[in-house]
């Protein structure tokens, strides 16, 4: 029996029934295996390792399904069990409290695959795949429309709901349509429009509908040394204005027009500000950043802190970009 259990790749289980039957001895015996898929759901599975700040507690179950059988499979088994079920991408713009997260999380990272067609410059593309690898991929073809996005560290799922985006585009300037699992367990395909996009937000938020593919239009036939050039002057830009050496969750609050929430927190004086092993970013104030041992609940106090202080000092409320997922205590000493 081959079970690879390293972080984010619990789904990789190759086993007879009656091999899973001694291993459920052996091992965890709260394990459960999905029927018919090569899937399984973990109990108490720290979130950690998961987010791209590097804190959060456990997941009461957790499961990586690798295709869209193993996913209707955990939809199943969480409606069973009347599990609430709580999606992740690559947790790259999540604050996961430290209490961690009832029900079933599904993380959507190990849908992977990829289809450029060269005659219509369509990329279709599963939920899973980074956003940055497709950036790089499609530079080195001579595709141009993901330049901008090769330093959001998060999976093509994330990026459709949140509406990701840099260097003046997003990705609603590019789906042509995507593809979700409704609470009903039906595939349907959704335009743009159905979406309702505007700035870092759609109608996906909050809903429990999960993405499992998207369709992106991209321009193919340029020089890929032109393209690869534009990609890598972005990334480049990038690593010089934001901190990319510490945890984080990129930016913190929306941009409240005309101001940047990075200009009115560094105004405010709060860059270097710390609340336990959370602080603002001495780079770019929109970054809190872990500096080491962060827990949740430092990263929410430090949120809630920056909040009360623009609003003192500018009668504008912050509004949170990062969602934030569990219980959150609403006082903070
Ligand atoms: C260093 C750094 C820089 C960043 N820079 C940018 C930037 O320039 N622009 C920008 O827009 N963002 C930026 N971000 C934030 C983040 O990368 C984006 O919001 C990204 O799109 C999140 O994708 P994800 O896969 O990590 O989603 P997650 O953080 O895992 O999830 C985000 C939301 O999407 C939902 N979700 C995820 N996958 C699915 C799915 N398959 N189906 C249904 N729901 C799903 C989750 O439930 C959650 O509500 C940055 C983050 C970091 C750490």
């Amino acid at each position: 029996m081959k079970i690879s259990q390293a972080a984010g790749n619990i789904c990789t289980v190759s086993a007879t029934p009656t091999q899973k039957q001694e291993s459920d001895k052996s091992s965890d015996s709260k394990i459960i295996y999905l029927p018919g898929t090569d899937c399984i759901i973990k109990p108490q599975a720290s979130l950690s390792a998961f987010t791209s700040y590097r804190v959060g507690g456990a997941a009461e179950w957790y499961v990586a399904p690798r295709n869209l059988e193993a996913l209707q499979a955990s939809l199943n088994y969480a409606k069973e069990h009347n599990l609430t079920v709580t999606t992740l991408g690559a947790g790259s713009n999540l604050l996961v409290s430290d209490r961690g997260l009832p029900g079933l999380v599904i993380a959507t990272r190990h849908l992977r695959h990829s289809h450029f067609d060269p005659e219509t410059g369509l990329l279709t593309v599963a939920a899973g795949e980074s956003i940055p690898s497709l950036a790089w991929e499609a530079a080195q073809l001579g595709w141009q429309g993901l330049e901008w996005a090769v330093g959001i560290p998060g999976t093509v799922g994330g990026a459709v709901v949140m509406n990701a985006g840099a260097h003046n585009s997003c990705i609603a300037d590019i789906l042509v349509s995507a593809e979700v699992f409704s609470p009903d367990g039906k595939l349907e395909t959704l335009t743009p429009a159905q979406l309702g996009y505007s700035y870092r937000t759609s109608l996906l938020q909050g809903s429990d509908r999960i993405i499992t593919q998207a369709t992106l239009q991209l321009q193919p036939g340029a020089d890929p040394a032109k393209v690869l050039a534009l990609t890598k002057q972005h990334k480049q830009h990038r690593l010089s204005t934001q901190p990319y050496n510490f945890p984080s969750c990129g930016s913190v609050f929306r941009n409240p027009k005309p101001y940047t929430a990075g200009w009115l927190i560094e105004q405010t004086g709060l860059k270097g500000y710390q609340i336990g092993g959370a602080q603002v970013a001495q780079l770019h104030a929109n970054f809190i950043v872990n500096r080491g041992g962060a827990k949740a609940s430092d990263i929410f106090c430090l949120i809630r802190h920056i909040q009360q202080k623009v609003q003192e000092h500018w009668s504008i409320l912050l509004e949170p970009e990062v969602k934030m997922m569990g219980e959150f205590q609403a006082a903070c000493g």
